[in-house]
């Protein structure tokens, strides 16, 4: 396994912004930041974008926004856990980068897996409860049933590879679902695969990120 992911699906410009903003429920967090722990490539985007999004920011104060409109979006939002910038010495070679350690332990070994049928295994990660986060253990070729999705879902894949519908999606690809896509992920028939999805089940949430982004990017 190489230290430095080559990925092919990244997250989307929104979701980056709003993992710069700390605005993402704890559970896209973790999945953001273990994504960025694989990838130059990844933090690299981010870094961009953040340098974009302060343009952004600039242009739109000038022309519509209150000066302190910006401040003001960031006194509503409640940053419980500030956002975590990982650098190449934060990264590992096993199966869980650094950031999903503290949330799954340092092992695969020592996860307890529940079995939710036809071999497939889920163990919930504790954050708090804006959005869930688990891993997901789906064997060999098995298919997940065909779903649609209520809010958002993230999935980045820790080992083997799944696909769907969509495209292929290997270790360090992050899909993101939402009510549009109806899928149905299966995994490869090399190997099983291990995911760490993250979702919010409410639709409260999804109402949230676009309020708070509508203003930087006028939509
Ligand atoms: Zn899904």
């Amino acid at each position: 396994m190489t230290k430095n992911m080559t990925i092919k699906h990244h997250l989307n410009e929104k979701l980056l912004m709003s993992y710069a903003a700390g605005i993402l429920p704890e559970a896209f967090n973790l999945v953001v930041a273990t994504q960025m722990s694989m990838s130059d490539e990844a933090r690299a985007r981010l870094a961009s974008f953040e340098a974009i999004g302060g343009g952004i920011l600039e242009d739109t104060n000038k022309e519509q926004m209150s000066p302190t409109a910006f401040q003001d979006v960031l006194l509503k939002i409640n940053k419980t856990k500030p956002v975590k910038k990982y650098s190449a010495s934060t990264m590992v070679e096993g199966v869980f980068p650094e950031p999903l350690k503290k949330y799954a332990g340092d092992e695969l070994e020592t996860v307890k897996w529940k079995s939710i049928g036809r071999g497939v295994k889920q163990a919930i990660l504790k954050t708090d409860n804006k959005a869930s986060a688990r891993l997901l253990y789906i064997p060999a070729g098995t298919a997940m049933p065909n779903h649609s999705h209520n809010g958002l879902e993230m999935t980045l894949v820790l080992k083997g590879s799944f696909h769907d519908e969509k495209d292929q999606f290997k270790r360090g690809d992050i899909e993101i679902a939402d009510q549009n896509l109806h899928h149905k992920p299966t995994a490869s028939d090399d190997g099983p695969c291990i995911c760490l999805v993250a979702s919010d089940a409410s639709l409260k949430f999804k109402s949230i990120i676009p309020r708070l982004l509508q203003p930087f990017f006028k939509i």
